[in-house]
């Protein structure tokens, strides 16, 4: 029996881990649940799952969630609560939205948990100061993210599983490159011209997916994709110049390795993220029952081609970032959180999205974070530049 810690339990991702530890209750029993600000949900939850703790990061809503949590139960409140319930089970979920996840990734690692990341943003922003982290014995990091989740499998087909606890350096990989598949979005095959006046549902409808709002939106703009290149970059120590995109618009084919030799592997199964939440939770073993299977006489076509980077600018916004490196990425997260925000919010256009970033990123100065500390003051100095690039566009738009 795994004991398993759902942190953003409430979110897009926790709630469907909660749904593939219920079918497999003889497996993983989940010790802790924790979420921001959802008061009425992490009740529910808890009165479903009954966890030994729960935590939630508002701790002006404390005394409501404690009435409403059945007997037994510890709550633990306020800003560190999320990253305390982080090191507590065998595997940690960390399905947090956005930076306010680095604390729970570090406890995690920290602690030498299993980490079952869909917080691509601790990673990616907090690059240098998780690696570190990541030596800690018996800390592993199993994305959740599906494209790299499709990565994992495909490389640990290569290299064997004694090779995988050795990435980001695993010893002389054949790999020549990583190809991250996307689904293109909802604007997909739309010129720069039409995009100027997408609202926010627009945005919001993706094709394929259902997820949360941000990382809907951030797939809308390829921005999403962006952040996984960095990301692939962290978890696999792939260098920026073998890691490729492709718009793949069913979403069947997840990613692809390709050897030295020119071989491609690939990981293919219908877009559902219950199964990289299993693989990550299940990992070496597998899940019994599958969320769905491809029915390969009615699958049709699968179809490729290339990113659309002038409609697109987030994707080699991010490639240059990452390319960049050090704290980098981290500004780049930071200003894309504030632009993404400011769309959802009204203030400004989907357009301006890129552009915001793109002058947050102009402004980059910052060395290589070697502590926390400094991961926060580049995030927050590539808020505090995204900020004034949208007071700049929203009191233009009055
Ligand atoms: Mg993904």
């Amino acid at each position: 029996m795994k004991t398993v810690s759902l942190v953003g339990s409430t979110g897009s991702i926790g709630t469907q881990a909660a749904e593939v530890i219920a079918g497999a209750p003889d497996r993983y029993r989940v010790v802790a649940l924790g979420a921001a600000t959802s008061v009425d949900a992490l009740a529910r939850q808890a009165r479903e799952l009954r966890p030994e703790r729960v935590a939630l990061a508002d701790a002006s809503r404390a005394a409501e969630l404690a009435a409403a949590l059945p007997a037994g139960v510890e709550l633990l409140a306020g800003p560190e609560a999320l990253a305390e319930i982080a090191t507590l089970a065998d595997v940690v979920v960390n399905g947090v939205v956005g930076f306010a996840g680095l604390p729970v990734t570090l406890a995690a690692l920290c602690s030498g948990r299993r980490l079952a990341l869909a917080n691509k943003e601790s990673l990616i922003a907090g690059g240098p100061v998780v690696q570190a982290a990541r030596q800690t014995p018996g800390a592993e990091i199993i994305p959740v993210d599906s494209e790299h989740c499709a990565v994992h499998q495909c490389l640990r087909a290569l290299l064997g599983e004694k090779d995988m606890s050795a990435l980001p350096h695993p010893p002389a990989m054949p790999v020549r490159r990583i190809v991250l598949t996307a689904s293109g979005g909802p604007f997909r095959g739309r010129h720069k011209r039409s995009l100027a006046e997408v609202t926010v549902a627009d945005a919001l409808a993706h094709p394929t997916w259902k997820m949360g709002p941000k990382i809907t939106v951030d797939s809308s703009t390829l921005m999403n994709k962006g952040l996984e290149v960095i990301e692939a970059h962290e978890l696999f120590g792939v260098g920026y110049d073998a890691i490729d995109v492709v718009v793949h618009p069913q979403s069947v084919v997840h990613s692809m390795v390709e050897t030295t030799d020119g071989a491609t592997l690939a990981q293919l199964s219908l877009p559902d993220m219950r199964l990289p939440i299993g693989y990550a939770l299940a990992y070496p073993d597998r899940l019994d029952t599958p969320f769905g299977v491809i029915d390969w006489s009615r699958l049709g076509s699968l179809d490729f081609e290339e990113p659309d980077r002038e409609a697109f600018p987030c994707l080699d916004l991010a490639y240059s970032a990452g390319r960049q490196g050090g704290a980098a990425p981290a500004w780049l997260n930071g200003a894309n959180e504030v632009a993404v925000a400011a769309f959802l919010d009204g203030r400004i256009r989907w357009v301006d999205i890129p552009a915001v970033i793109s002058e947050a990123l102009d402004d980059y100065n910052a060395s290589v974070p070697g502590t926390v500390a400094d991961v926060l003051d580049a995030d927050l100095a590539g808020r505090d530049r995204a900020l004034s690039a949208v007071e700049r566009r929203s009191s233009a738009l009055r």
